[in-house]
């Protein structure tokens, strides 16, 4: 068996590795092996062996799957790293996502019913995980009344939940510390252009008198506003873009059934529109994506289209899934898919949001701790 790569993947990764593991995330490693490795269709099962040092105690890790090795399958190193089912995956166990340094090495690799297989090529990789601080939310769904029909809207739970999961799954953070409330809005429907903003206003004076009463100031708030089947859509917004740390910035968003909404025919289109909201409040800014649809303010984005990655397809999205929501493990082709801070479809988080939120971050917890007392 011929190893051709192995990869290790959190939200984002380049074929070469380089983008920032983030301790204590959840973590994947792919094992790629060559199909001339056999000369019929083989499954395969897997083994890795897992170090902290070159030649300390191994913990070993079975894989994930089973892989089915055609000879006869001509796809590429870059076609098997855009289908999550074209490598033998592995999910590292959480005391080897610690920060520093580990070392993964493949150990076995045999086919069904049968004998370990020789091994050739690259059996080694190396991988560093950096200290992260947990992203701290607390969400308010805000309930308000429709004047026309007299009837009052508050998210449903599934709403809170796909945002939770979302930012989880996708920002760069360990976990995410996560409360969430509702109350009374000061508006009513139906809305208009202001309306983000008094939610917003309600939202911040909520955080204000919550931060004096000794909320974590780490704490980034945001308010989630049912959109009553479409009814009633209120377009989100962020306070603000602060160009430094400012947890206090704070953002409002609709919520409501995806229905096909940018690319998303989930329960719930609060994951990528709250993601993008509060990507707003850590700094980021539009990337200009599509064309004549969203403004151009982030003039260093990196990628064609508001993509996650070029057409050399350098860069692969990963979903690691979220087993409580039906969400499977998915690996997200760079071109197909787009940065949460664009307005296009398929959203996700590229290299470029992901350091840089992973920079802010770090900043905040720097700057915004609470004193020990
Ligand atoms: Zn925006």
């Amino acid at each position: 068996m011929e190893i051709e790569a192995i990869e290790v993947c959190q939200v984002i990764q380049d074929v070469e590795s380089q983008v920032t593991l983030v301790a204590g995330k959840a973590t994947l490693v792919r094992v790629y092996i060559k199909q001339s490795s056999v000369t019929a269709v083989a499954r395969l099962r897997g083994e890795i062996a897992v170090r902290a040092s070159e030649t300390g105690p191994a913990t070993f890790v079975p894989a994930l799957n089973e892989l089915n090795l055609d000879p006869a399958d001509t796809a590429t190193l870059p076609d098997k790293r855009e289908a999550i089912e074209k490598s033998l995956n592995f999910r590292l166990p959480e005391n080897m996502t610690r920060a520093g340094d580990i070392v993964i090495e493949v150990n076995r690799v045999t086919q069904a019913g049968g004998a370990d297989q020789p091994l050739t090529g690259t059996r080694r990789k190396p991988a560093t995980f950096v200290a992260a601080p947990p992203l701290r939310i607390h969400c308010i769904g805000l309930r308000y009344r429709d004047t026309r029909t007299n009837t009052t809207h508050s998210p449903d739970a599934i709403h809170f939940t796909y945002l939770r999961s979302f930012l989880e799954r996708a920002y760069p953070v360990p976990s995410v510390i996560w409360s969430h409330i509702v109350v009374d809005a000061d508006f009513t429907a139906p809305f208009n252009v202001d309306t983000v903003v008094q939610a917003n206003m309600q939202v911040a004076a909520i955080r204000s008198a919550d931060v004096s009463a000794g909320v974590d100031p780490r704490t980034h708030y945001f308010g989630l506003v049912d959109d009553a089947n479409r009814a009633n859509f209120m377009r989100g917004r962020a306070m603000g873009i602060p160009a430094t740390p400012q947890p206090d910035t704070v953002a409002s968003g609709p919520c409501g059934a995806g229905n096909g909404f940018a690319g998303d025919t989930d329960a719930s289109y609060a994951d990528w529109y709250g993601a993008h909201e509060l990507g707003h409040t850590f700094g980021r800014f539009h990337p200009g994506f599509p064309v004549g649809d969203q403004d151009a303010s982030d003039p260093q984005f990196p990628f064609a289209n508001g993509q996650l990655s070029n057409a050399d397809r350098r860069f692969v999205g990963y979903d690691l899934g979220d087993g409580a929501l039906g969400i499977p493990l998915k690996a997200l082709a760079g071109p197909g898919h787009h940065d949460v801070m664009t307005y296009a479809d398929r959203q996700w988080l590229c290299s470029h949001t992901f350091e840089a939120i992973r920079t802010r971050l770090r900043a905040e917890d720097e700057q915004f701790a609470p004193a020990m007392v």
